[in-house]
């Protein structure tokens, strides 16, 4: 279509004024329902937990009991080696930055922040609250492509073995945000075995969506903590999972685990911090999921909501899509988000011609460290969120954005987007 026809499209599209927003990754009001029994429970009279703790009080630093086993399987680790603490895992994985900043992890000689610089490895495009976190502390962020099967590993290879400045890596090792890709059994093998100059390494795995499928495959990966263990580098991997997009988002248990001394580690850290956590919650979690099975059963009605939201952006960018040169989207299997690649330097462009049209997307560049996209190529789609036929509609609009933008950029006249 010409460039003149598709801005008459695109002026169509602004004159009926929707507005939509496929920014964050958030459940849906109908996903949120799904947990709705979790607010009466667990009642009155039930405030007694496994070795006749009573969860009103102070203490547990480490998690009831019962919570941890719920936890175990996702987060692919014995009770004795799973810490469940507050609301949310991200805060976790914050507090392990600090820790290891302040004091060190249980393998450095110094803390972190003592030594003149430190960088973690980060899988681009990526996650952008990991970003955040290394950014506000001052850990210089390592680009590193991101590949269908995870990582490239050559190159963490590489960077790892010569580099004793480099502490750690990110990894959302399942349904990654925002591609959807999934770890290889090789790759994770790779990052369990690597040679790496830092004796302290750490590997942030992120396993925010372990369970949360969206077709029949519901695949599973290497279980990072007895590869490494296997290599001899079991305190290699702090892993982290929660409860935010199983039942109540921000309002669930987010949980690590990681080898014996790691956990000693962490709870070491957390004494001056905590008394402990809420263990009501983790109760009420245990009564309402109650086994691996419950979570199954539940995510799968989380599945029955979201699956065919992602296939409407399926449909609607393989219909309007196909073919346009350099333009290219993920099909993930499971967990939230899809990635849209769209020509270089055309990226902020359609994010801009997508909001001038009503249609909120994430701004270009988050997915990358610092939010710069050299490429301006990345955008992440979260269709989560909207009903089903406002998916349908943001799709369509981004559709159209990204021909304009292709269309203005092969006419010459792409605007700069600041
Ligand atoms: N990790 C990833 C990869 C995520 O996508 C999200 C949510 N967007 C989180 C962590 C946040 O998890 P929590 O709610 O447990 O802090």
């Amino acid at each position: 279509m010409s460039l003149e026809l598709l801005q008459k499209e695109y002026e169509a599209l602004r004159a009926k004024a929707i507005k939509l927003d496929l920014t964050r990754g958030k459940p849906a009001p109908e996903q949120l329902e799904l947990s709705n029994e979790l607010l009466a429970l667990p009642g009155t009279g039930d405030f007694t937990a496994e070795g006749a703790t009573d969860v009103r009080n102070y203490g547990g630093l480490q998690g009831l009991a019962e919570a941890r086993k719920l936890l175990s399987s996702l987060l692919g680790a014995p009770a004795e080696q799973v810490v469940l603490a507050n609301n949310a895992s991200l805060s976790l994985m914050h507090d392990t930055i600090i820790f290891s900043l302040v004091k060190g992890n249980a393998d450095s000689a110094k803390p972190w922040g003592k030594e003149e610089e430190i960088s973690l490895l980060c899988p681009v495009p990526g996650y952008d609250r990991h970003f955040r976190i290394c950014e506000d502390y001052g850990i210089e962020m390592i680009p590193v492509a991101m590949n269908a099967d995870g990582p490239d590993m050559d190159e963490v290879e590489r960077l790892v073995a010569a580099d004793a400045s480099i502490r750690g890596i990110w990894c959302v090792p399942k349904y990654s945000n925002p591609t959807g890709a999934v770890y290889s059994d090789a790759v994770i093998e790779r990052l369990a075995s690597m040679k790496t100059a830092a004796k302290d390494f750490r590997i942030f795995w992120d396993n925010a969506y372990g369970v949360h499928h969206l077709t029949d495959e519901k695949i599973e990966i290497a279980n990072i903590l007895e590869r490494a263990a296997a290599h001899g580098n079991a305190n290699r991997p702090f892993v982290f999972a929660s409860t935010s997009k199983i039942t109540f988002s921000g309002a669930g248990i987010g949980g690590f685990a990681a080898s014996k001394e790691n956990v000693a580690w962490l709870l070491a850290r957390l004494t001056p911090r905590t008394i402990g956590p809420d263990k009501v919650n983790q109760l009420r979690h245990v009564r309402f999921l109650k086994d691996a099975a419950g979570i199954a059963a539940l995510m799968e009605k989380h599945r029955a909501l979201l699956a065919p939201k992602f296939a409407a952006v399926e449909e609607i960018f393989a219909a309007g899509l196909t073919g346009l040169k350099d333009v290219s989207w993920t099909k993930p299997k499971g967990g939230y988000f899809t990635s849209l690649d769209v020509p270089a330097g055309c990226a902020k462009r359609v994010v801009s011609l997508a909001k001038d049209a009503g249609v909120v997307l994430t701004p270009a560049g988050a997915t990358h460290p610092y939010g710069k996209d050299e490429a301006d190529r990345t955008i992440r789609i979260a269709p989560s969120f909207p009903k089903p036929e406002d998916v349908r509609a943001a799709a369509e609009a981004v559709v159209l954005c990204v021909k304009l933008a292709c269309a203005e950029k092969e006419a010459g006249v792409l605007e700069p987007v600041g």
